[in-house]
């Protein structure tokens, strides 16, 4: 009796079939989901991990927190030669001292604002950068990563246009590296609702 069913005609999702380069016709073990590649401790090693992140590795709180502590300490010194210039009559200390304490006052509130301001913006894309990062394979054999199901593109891209590709897309382009943001996507490549095209 063979009355197994078969269920592979419904596509399961995040799933494809068969999975073929676009690039070279590579299919098997030389492609795998990106997530994949990326757990390799291999890849890890190689930089590859680095090169299809789906997000930043952005601050969390508690660095920002002890980044602003440290700031202040920084700035407290700095407050503390002012003090000592003002006891001992020396003005170049007093000036100087107090130069320090509002530059490091002032830069820590910037760098600890900057790092929020990341942080929110990678929470609010994850989803949407999830989305597309996640049915993206990679093609060991030459490198590409690409959409087996062809969208929302058909074609090989570089892991630094997938990269700029996904986070552009998220809404945190603008924490991709210079390198990377340097990287032009495929004419034509769609830019869905949030995307912000032309923002290198
Ligand atoms: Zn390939």
């Amino acid at each position: 009796m063979s009355t197994e069913k078969t269920e592979t005609y419904g596509r399961p999702e995040g799933q494809p079939v068969a999975a073929v380069c676009p690039g070279c016709g590579g299919t098997g073990p030389a492609v795998r989901t990106v997530a994949d590649a990326c757990a390799d401790p291999e890849s890890r090693r190689g930089g590859l991990t680095d090169r299809l992140a789906r997000s930043p590795g952005v601050h969390d709180g508690s660095d920002s927190l002890v980044h602003f502590l440290e700031g202040m300490v920084m700035a407290g010194i700095g407050a503390g030669l002012a003090y000592s210039g003002v006891q001992n009559d020396k003005p170049l200390y007093t000036i100087g001292g107090s130069l320090l304490a509002v530059l490091l006052f002032v830069g820590t509130i910037v760098v600890v604002r900057g790092e929020r301001r990341e942080r929110k913006a990678v929470v609010a894309g994850e989803a949407h950068a999830e989305r597309l990062w996640r049915p993206a394979h990679h093609c060991s054999s030459c490198g590409s990563v690409f959409y087996p199901g062809g969208s929302p593109w058909p074609g090989p891209l570089t892991p630094e246009q997938f990269k700029k590709y996904v986070w552009t897309e998220a809404g945190y382009g603008k924490q991709l590296d210079t390198k990377v943001k340097g990287v032009s996507l495929p004419p034509g490549m769609p830019s869905g609702p949030g995307g912000t095209p032309g923002h290198a």
